[in-house]
């Protein structure tokens, strides 16, 4: 693929807290509520349009309280109007429909995985019925998904959905690379993932998020090839081999610098809605 001359606008998610990362691992993470509103009102000043929302106990723990993303999003929409709030229904803060309790809060969008891989220590469980029972809450809810491709067939099973309107609203597809066991990060792959999205779902927009000290990596093959990325301490918590992050917004300015570095401007909240065709509810 030859570099992409396209200067489209770049959304940027910000990935706040995650399953995952400890205030061991790094002091800094957003566990509670507070602290997690604060974060993304830095991020969201920062540039980020997008937050994707996991939450915890307050030892840490994860956790999939409807009631604590109600409180989040409140607190979002209040500190950071026009920010387009995304839940995860990921597989690590809780299990089976568990995942999906918290949609009659109504965010504006909501993660998506379509089938099953591995993850560093056990198998990512989506089966076929609760992949239908989430998309059909959140057609029921009018949000949006965000389909998380691990793997390429979730690429292909997510055409399948928005074909049989199993889902609906204009497809966002998120890589997922550098997660042990599944997908590494592959730049022919990354390639190939674009022009399958292309070819499968026209309409379709995509972005990208990798884990670790990928996470730079992928947030430059996104936004050179006229995609939009992810960032935020659930996928990566240093801003180099020896420097812990110090917030979220310090990675939402690193993929500024990125975007700068290949003339894409960043997507303020109103551009992102109207890039994802995500109306602001009222
Ligand atoms: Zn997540």
């Amino acid at each position: 693929m030859s570099k992409t001359i396209n200067k489209n606008p770049c959304i940027i998610c910000v990935a706040i807290t995650g399953s995952v990362p400890t205030k061991e691992n790094n002091p800094n993470i957003p566990i509670s509520v507070n602290e997690q509103i604060e974060s993304t009102q830095e991020a969201f000043e920062a540039g980020a349009s997008i937050v994707h929302c996991h939450v915890r106990n307050d030892d840490g723990s994860v956790s999939s309280d409807p009631i604590k993303f109600k409180k989040l999003k409140d607190g979002i929409t209040k500190f950071c109007p026009g920010m387009i709030i995304q839940f995860s229904t990921g597989g690590r803060s809780g299990s089976g429909r568990e995942r999906g309790y918290m949609l009659p809060h109504c965010p504006d969008m909501a993660s998506l995985t379509v089938g099953s891989n591995n993850f560093p220590n056990r198998v990512y469980e989506n089966s076929p019925e609760l992949i239908d029972w989430l998309s059909s809450e959140m057609i029921r809810y009018k949000i949006v998904p965000e389909i998380e491709a691990f793997d390429l067939s979730h690429i292909f099973q997510a055409s399948q959905l928005f074909k049989y309107n199993k889902l609906k609203g204009k497809p966002y597809i998120q890589f997922v690379m550098g997660v042990k066991n599944a997908m590494p990060v592959d730049r022919q792959v990354f390639e190939f993932y674009i022009e399958t999205v292309k070819r499968l779902m026209p309409s379709a927009n995509w972005c990208a998020a990798g884990t670790g000290k990928y996470q730079k990596i992928i947030n430059e093959w996104s936004i050179e090839l006229g995609g939009h990325t992810r960032t935020g301490m659930e996928d990566n918590i240093r801003i180099s081999k020896h420097q812990l992050a110090s917030s979220n917004a310090e990675l939402v300015f690193l993929t500024k610098e990125i975007c700068s570095k290949y003339e894409r401007p960043v997507a303020n909240w109103k551009e992102a809605r109207q890039i994802l065709d995500i109306p602001l509810r009222t």
